[in-house]
């Protein structure tokens, strides 16, 4: 870098494009290249820190492996087009799919790492164009049934409190997350905490770096979360430790919720956790003044995910914890625009905004404003992400993947590529070739997080400003650019947008509880927490305050039965397999593999094995071993600790043919979620000659 004097040089105030914490940074340039990160001070929700990704947020932009001309398969090689050859293909494949099979044949995949703008434009291509609900992101192999369970819990799917209000807090339940690597920001939060002591449990079969944190760390069985939870409301209850003014005023259902949990005052055998141990920890979180539940994938992604999130909510209204600072339900979103996502509607039942496409009042109104015939949009819920690699071939034939890397990041690898070889067309618009490029018939160069504009909203509802600092490399465009131009091409209306902040604007005029976002407000340091209906109203910080979001104010307990994950281990595969995130790396790598720092750290797979289970199966720290699954296997280098118990394995979610060649596509029957934390496998020294 410069000595910092130079004319040419600037600073780019815009938000990190990686975790759901949503830091805001300064992306320093300098003659028109990205030359480094500062943080930026003034932010609230970093006070100037930034983790080792987001210091290297810049590194991989200049890539030479950057997307620079849209490719189209020809003959079974991928050649360089025009935009106009590219966008003309697109537009003529899926006009004739859709005019031949109909509104259920194409599937639209859209990321949660690309800005809100971009999301809604996508998801309005999908309803304008083609009729369809088959639109989706990928919040549903993440946050899917934080949405469904927290909807049907409080009447709103989001966090209910900012991350820095745990330092109002009496007490952390910090629930299948490890905060300190997947949002180390967070993680940071939660370090404070301790410093001002503040109690803290941390419930995870694995010690974990935020486990080293907790006071209590309560190693329970993989997966029984529902038991658990049951056992310590169970307590709770019988000690007369719940909020019964709060219960009789604000809630329905608990008469359900305490005849279930009577059945599981003792779940020893079920957990793994002495009774004592759990009436200890349910009394602590009762007992407190203010406790707060922050929870992540370790809750969410399972076939019981919905069950396990209601769970969460199950707790906090039974101890009145909602609704005021230093308490609530707070889910750690994992991308940086998973809740955006989810809130532009690029999901299959709703709206931006949550407005269900099952209400008739919310469909004409959108018809309306999009300028369509009265009632041409269509009542019934769409395929969900992971559905639609399920329907490739019938009844979906043509996909449209944006930002997105299934072949890695979604359950069962073989089975993504065998469902893909099934489309007749498929579309890939991305920054990187990537392996699900691979099953492209045309692939398309789009812009990173900073060569546009537009916004994340971070996993406590704030919508932070993303500004573009530099321009995309070769013919590569902004997205949101590709899809204005595709519209053009599909003789759309209602898409003549000239710049993101346009696009945004066309949101907020259908979209209540964001009308009063405009972009001259999101300017401030401290942004905007939605919902936030007019130009005058201040934001919600806290959700719940005096009632709750359902129509009837009140929130709902729900009893719920525990059962076993989908695939248990057995004689054959007699490991259980969690899988996670590592601080180093994020999604499949393909940004976060081009920064030096981060790569070098984490190179390769890896599995974590427990000490007794490696000397049992004479296996060394540091030697390759095989891990199977009845679906496929990966190579990984062993890691022995006692971070992980007997029988468990640990391995992240980044590599190819590494955890998700192994994961289970069983389904929560609510929310869809895959069971991406929870399979059988078996571990074994890999042969001389193998
Ligand atoms: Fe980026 Fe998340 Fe790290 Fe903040 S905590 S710098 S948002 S990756």
């Amino acid at each position: 870098m410069s000595d910092g004097k130079s004319s040419k040089m600037r600073y780019v105030q815009t938000t990190c494009p990686y975790c759901g914490v949503g830091c805001t940074l300064n992306l320093v340039v300098n003659d028109g290249k990205l030359v480094g990160v500062e943080p930026y001070r003034r932010s609230p929700i970093n006070e100037g820190k930034l983790c080792p990704k987001g210091m290297t947020c810049h590194e991989f932009v200049h890539s030479p492996d950057r997307l620079t001309k849209p490719l189209i398969k020809k003959d079974g090689e991928f050649v360089e087009a025009s935009w106009d050859e590219a966008l003309d293909l697109v537009a003529k494949k899926l006009r004739e799919t859709s005019d031949k099979y109909g509104p259920k044949s194409l599937g639209f995949q859209v990321s949660c790492r690309t800005p809100n703008e971009e999301c809604y434009i996508m998801q309005k291509i999908a309803r304008v164009g083609f009729l369809t609900n088959n639109v989706d992101n990928c919040a549903r192999i993440c946050h899917g049934p934080s949405v469904a369970g927290l909807s049907l819990s409080f009447g709103s799917g989001a966090a209910t409190n900012p991350f820095e209000d745990v330092l109002n807090s009496n007490l952390l339940l910090v629930w299948g997350s490890n905060a300190v690597e997947a949002h180390p920001l967070v993680g940071r939060r939660i370090a404070q905490a301790k410093l001002k002591g503040i109690p803290i449990i941390v419930i995870d079969p694995r010690y974990s770096p935020t486990a080293r944190l907790a006071d209590d760390w309560v190693r329970f069985n993989p997966s029984t979360h529902i038991a658990l939870a049951n056992s310590m409301m169970y307590w709770i209850i019988k000690e007369g430790k719940h909020d019964k003014e709060f219960i009789e005023k604000r809630t329905k259902g608990f008469d359900d919720l305490k005849k279930m949990v009577e059945k599981y005052a003792d779940v020893e055998n079920i957990t793994g956790v002495p009774t004592e141990k759990v009436r200890e920890i349910a009394l602590k979180y009762a007992e407190a003044k203010n406790a707060v539940i922050i929870y992540c994938l370790g809750i969410t992604e399972l076939t019981t995910g919905t069950d396990n999130v209601r769970s969460m909510g199950n707790l906090a209204m039974l101890t009145g914890n909602i609704g005021r600072p230093g308490v609530g339900v707070n889910p750690l979103r994992g991308q940086n625009n998973v809740q955006g996502a989810c809130d532009m509607g690029a999901y299959p039942n709703v709206y931006s905004g949550y407005q269900k496409c099952e209400d008739p009042a919310a469909r004409k109104k959108m018809e309306t404003a999009w300028g369509l015939k009265e009632g041409s949009l269509p009542d019934w819920y769409g395929s969900t992400l992971t559905e639609q690699i399920n329907e490739c071939g019938d009844p979906i034939k043509a996909m449209y993947i944006f930002a997105l890397n299934p072949v890695v990041s979604y359950p069962d690898s073989n089975h993504v590529k065998r469902s893909l070889e099934k489309l007749d067309f498929l579309v890939v618009q991305d920054i990187f070739w990537t392996e699900t490029c691979e099953y492209a018939d045309v692939v398309l160069p789009g812009a990173s997080f900073a060569e546009k504009d537009g916004t994340f909203t971070s996993g406590e509802r704030r919508i932070n400003r993303v500004r573009k600092a530099v321009d995309p490399p070769g013919d590569a465009k902004e997205d949101w650019e590709i899809f204005v131009l595709l519209a053009q091409k599909l003789g759309l209306k209602g898409f003549d947008f000239k710049s993101p902040q346009e696009i945004w604007d066309d949101m907020r005029k259908v979209t209540p509880s964001m009308a009063g976002c405009s972009y001259a407000r999101l300017e401030k340091p401290e942004s905007l927490h939605w919902p936030c209906p007019t130009e005058e109203h201040p934001g919600t910080p806290i959700l719940h305050v005096d009632k709750f979001s359902a129509p009837d104010g009140l929130g709902t307990f729900f009893g719920l039965e525990y059962r076993p994950p989908a695939e248990v281990a057995d004689a054959e595969y007699p490991f259980t397999l969690m899988t996670g995130r590592l601080i180093f790396h994020y999604h499949t790598r393909t940004q976060t593999d081009r920064a030096r720092i981060l790569h070098y750290e984490v190179p390769e797979n890896y599995v974590q094995i427990n000490t007794e289970d490696a000397k049992r199966l004479n296996i060394v720290r540091g030697e390759k071993v095989k891990v199977r699954s009845r679906r496929g296997e990966s190579i990984a280098v062993a890691r022995v600790t006692d971070e992980v118990g007997p029988g468990v394995l640990f391995m992240a979610m980044h590599f190819p043919e590494g955890a998700n060649a192994l994961t289970n596509t069983a389904l929560d029957p609510l929310s869809k979620m895959p069971e991406l934390k929870h399979c059988a496998v078996t571990v074994e020294k890999i042969k001389e000659g193998n």
